[in-house]
């Protein structure tokens, strides 16, 4: 299995090749030339697995240059209960992704019981193990360096705490993350974990990144690398969940079913279009959106026009405050039948206008594509918290709120319809409590985490401290 470019300009490559580069060099995206495909018959086999089994069958039609017991060794020892366990009440935490039923036909596959209560450890846990052998490997070093507004930095740290090789350096935006978000980064004390809470804002911090990765000589010296979405190992990770969210509703091989994905850069829904082209049986993929509405638009009119600072609203479900979505390239190269001439030509039109159209043909393969959208508010989401706690005793986070919002509205009579629950509550106490009148319960393991001894370095917004620290911590 060879992987190219979106943008065409470089030579193929395999997964082991790619999977510690972020963008391309000519700036385009990495895919599969063709994706593997997975017949009735295998998926008929693949029902007796447990997680971990079904990540290495999966992982292995991907990483075809890894032998399949390193990758079975890196999915038995990502993907156990005891990882994967902070004692939600009613939670069989052996299947890892338990699917619940709301009503008969909408479900939630929860995502969001690893170690930083989002859905982002199920493909970064197994990031940091990948890394970790692909490094000592080759006998090599890495310097991860990020910005986060909370989410990412989180997964990320956790996922690198303690790993041989690897080194993460986080620039968190100062006094501008919520109370528990600070205390689960600042409170891991490993010694590979630096966090730096910078002056300024989440842009500012990613603004950094951009200007340290840029320069050349420092990052092939200091062997800068980054873990962000378009990772095309996370991407990958996140297509087990698909077959095992399918597995456990579908009741035979012919069994079609809709997912509803709360959505930002595109990442988490793009895992789905790809488990659709190997054959996974799915009627149709729901783009949930907030009020930062870029992806619902194109889905709506074809227009994708990414927005300005001052069009990216801050929302009660801050995750999906997005100007744009980053992997929303790999879905339109797709669209435009492989072509890398074609999806140069769009994102030029993109860098000169701000937006490009697709109409005629390709307008016609979207809407034939299976792909859908729904957006909601903050009222709605709201009133969805409300709904799910009261009508089904179920308590949802703000994001998966959207993305229940959307499954009702684009339902399909008939087809059971699977919301991904993005986030657990009890990151978003205040929202839950506009909602529903009380505190989520704390998970285990997370009892008293604002009085827990915190490790962070404030610095102003300067290239050049960064930089410096860097030098000094390697
Ligand atoms: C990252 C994130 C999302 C968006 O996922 P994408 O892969 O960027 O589309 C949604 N919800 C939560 C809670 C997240 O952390």
């Amino acid at each position: 299995m060879q992987y190219v470019s979106t943008r065409g300009g470089v030579p193929a490559a395999t997964y082991t090749e790619i999977i510690l580069q972020g963008l391309a060099k000519d700036g385009g995206l990495f895919v599969p030339v063709q994706y593997p495909q997975v017949s009735k018959e295998t998926l008929k086999s693949w029902r007796g697995l447990n997680y971990a089994q079904l990540a290495t069958a999966v992982t292995a039609l991907f990483a075809k240059d890894m032998n399949r017991s390193t990758i079975a060794h890196l999915c038995e020892s990502t993907y156990t209960s005891e990882t994967y366990d902070h004692g939600r009440e009613g939670t069989d935490f052996s299947k890892i992704v338990p699917l619940v039923w709301l009503d008969k036909e909408v479900g939630i596959l929860e995502l969001s019981n690893g170690p930083t209560l989002a859905f982002k450890d199920m493909a970064m846990q197994y990031l940091g193990a990948l890394f970790e052998c692909v490094l000592s490997k080759r006998q090599e070093k890495l310097n991860i360096l990020g910005a986060t507004s909370g989410d990412t930095g989180s997964a990320a740290e956790y996922a690198m705490r303690g790993r041989e090789g690897i080194k993460v350096f986080m620039l968190s935006p100062k006094g501008r993350m919520s109370d528990f978000q600070r205390a689960q980064m600042y409170s891991l004390l490993d010694g590979n974990i630096f966090n730096i809470a910078v002056e300024g804002s989440f842009d500012d911090a990613q603004d950094i990144v951009k200007a340290v990765s840029a320069d050349l000589e420092f990052k092939t010296k200091y062997s800068i690398g980054t873990v962000n979405s378009i990772n095309w190992a996370r991407i990958a990770a996140q297509v087990v969940y698909y077959f095992s969210g399918w597995l456990q509703a579908a009741e035979n091989e012919d069994e079609e079913v809709a997912f509803s994905v709360p959505s930002g850069n595109f990442g988490d829904v793009l895992a789905g279009w790809i488990a659709k082209q190997m054959g996974l049986p799915i009627r149709q993929l729901i783009v949930a959106t907030n009020e930062n509405d870029v992806l619902y638009e194109f889905f709506k009119t074809g227009r994708y026009k990414v927005r300005d600072s001052a069009h990216t609203y801050v929302t009660s479900s801050p995750s999906m405050d997005i100007s744009k979505a980053s992997n929303f390239e790999r879905y339109v190269y797709d669209i435009c039948g492989k072509d890398p001439e074609r999806v140069c030509e769009l994102w030029n039109e993109l860098k000169t206008k701000g937006e490009f159209l697709l109409d005629g043909p390709e307008w016609e393969r979207v809407k034939a594509s299976g792909v859908c959208s729904a957006r909601s508010t903050h009222e709605e989401r709201i009133e969805r918290i409300r709904k799910s706690w009261y009508e089904h005793q179920f308590l949802v986070d703000p994001h998966t709120a959207d993305g229940l919002n959307a499954a009702y509205k684009m339902k399909i009579d008939g087809v059971k319809t699977i919301c991904l629950e993005t986030a657990l509550p009890a990151k978003f106490g205040k929202t839950i409590v506009e909602a529903v009148g009380f505190e989520p319960p704390v998970p285990n393991g997370y009892e008293g985490i604002s009085e827990k001894p915190q490790k962070v370095v404030d610095m102003p917004a300067n290239v050049q401290l960064v930089k410096e620290f860097i030098e000094q911590n390697t």
